[in-house]
């Protein structure tokens, strides 16, 4: 952070988010809780996210990428698992083995490589096996699980600590899909009884105590986004992003609002012009449609969202005055509300916030 009064500033409730992940901790005891800190831990920074939910006493972390794994491995202790969940790369094996990152295996191809490397070390290295049991996007396929429930001795040269699978309908309590996965799954755990068993993400933690297994997965509820759509959110608001009010101005029929000319005014209408865009991760599609919080008052998008700038209907809202800061992103405007009103996932919404404004991150309590 260099500005001193930036114009737009993303602050980071560092202690709601330890507070969310020891809440789901607490629900699936006596089974252990990951963090799934992937994509810069959704958005907010996976280093200060990684760090905070160590400190808490998170032993078990999970990302997308090798190279995301690298970077969160300086901020998390060596006591702790760094599982990469896009698997075993081609020649990455020495990457792999000198950071101590826990690939997850999706086919026999990467089994085979790791198995390789260990051989080659003369040590048993640790593994995670990801079964594909409905996604069919990453994961070991059901033909190759029959393969390998017929014949573990392909494993001998593994120490596989966790056998893991991930729900494709979990934010749907009552679809069917959920519980045949979960027998699937369960089948694939016993035929590997000495490893440890993996789940459920943020939703399947409220699927029910036959989803925690030993460890729970969760991500999105962590950072503040309901894993039960529908339902009160249970976990507490993590990312605030408020933006400044750089310009108002009077108009009045018939002048328009911004690219396009989308908005006309039909009668004497203040406009708010702030610092934030779709270069900001406010989606285009907010246009005409996203709100924002002077305050307390709710304040409606006029026009489009353009790269740099949102303009807003502040007619009556005498707060509303240049310098001063609005909330588009908080507890009165959620992530999910937000999602929801640009068509798309609060995953989205967080994982799209830009780089070029202030952030600030809220330490827990020592
Ligand atoms: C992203 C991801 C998670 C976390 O999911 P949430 O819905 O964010 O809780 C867990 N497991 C895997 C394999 C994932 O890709």
């Amino acid at each position: 952070m260099t500005d001193a009064r930036p114009a737009s500033l993303l602050t980071v409730d560092l202690a709601a988010l330890v507070a969310n992940w020891r809440n789901l901790a607490a629900r699936v005891a006596p089974a252990k809780c990951a963090g799934v800190v992937k994509a810069d831990g959704y958005g907010l920074g996976a280093g200060p996210v990684g760090r905070a939910l160590y400190r808490a006493g998170c032993r078990h972390f999970f990302v997308a990428r090798l190279n995301e794994g690298l970077e969160l491995r300086d901020y998390v202790g060596e006591d702790a698992s760094v599982c990469v969940l896009d698997g075993l790369g081609p020649d990455e094996a020495p990457l792999f083995r000198r950071r101590d990152l826990t690939p997850s295996l999706n086919d026999l191809g990467e089994i085979e490589a790791w198995a390789n490397a260990a051989r080659a070390a003369g040590e048993k290295l640790k593994a995670n096996l990801h079964f594909d049991t409905g996604m069919s996007r990453l994961g070991i396929s059901p033909r190759d699980t029959e393969r390998l429930i017929a014949d573990p001795s392909i494993l001998s040269a593994l120490d596989v600590r966790f056998v893991m699978s991930h729900l494709v309908s979990s934010e749907e309590p009552d679809n069917p899909i959920n519980a045949e996965q979960l027998q699937r799954f369960r089948r694939i755990r016993a035929a590997f009884p000495k490893a440890a068993a993996s789940f459920a993400n943020s939703s399947g933690v409220f699927l029910g105590a036959d989803y925690a297994f030993d460890l729970a997965r969760p991500g999105c509820a962590v950072y503040g986004i309901n894993p039960t759509p529908g339902r009160p959110n249970p976990v507490r608001t993590v990312a605030r992003m408020e933006a400044r009010i750089l310009q108002v101005r009077e108009i009045d029929h018939p002048q328009t609002v911004g690219y396009g000319a989308t908005w006309q005014a039909s009668r004497a209408t203040k406009v708010a012009t702030i610092a934030c865009g779709y270069a900001d991760g406010w989606l285009r599609s907010l246009s005409g449609r996203g709100a924002a919080y002077v305050g307390e008052k709710r304040v409606p998008f006029l026009g489009r969202v353009s790269m740099d700038l949102i303009t807003l209907d502040v007619s009556d809202v005498p707060e509303a005055v240049p310098g001063r800061m609005v909330e588009l992103l908080g507890s009165r405007m959620t992530v999910d509300e937000v999602a929801d009103i640009a068509g798309t996932n609060g995953y989205e919404v967080l994982t799209r916030l830009g780089k070029r404004f202030a952030r600030s991150y809220l330490e827990p309590a020592a």
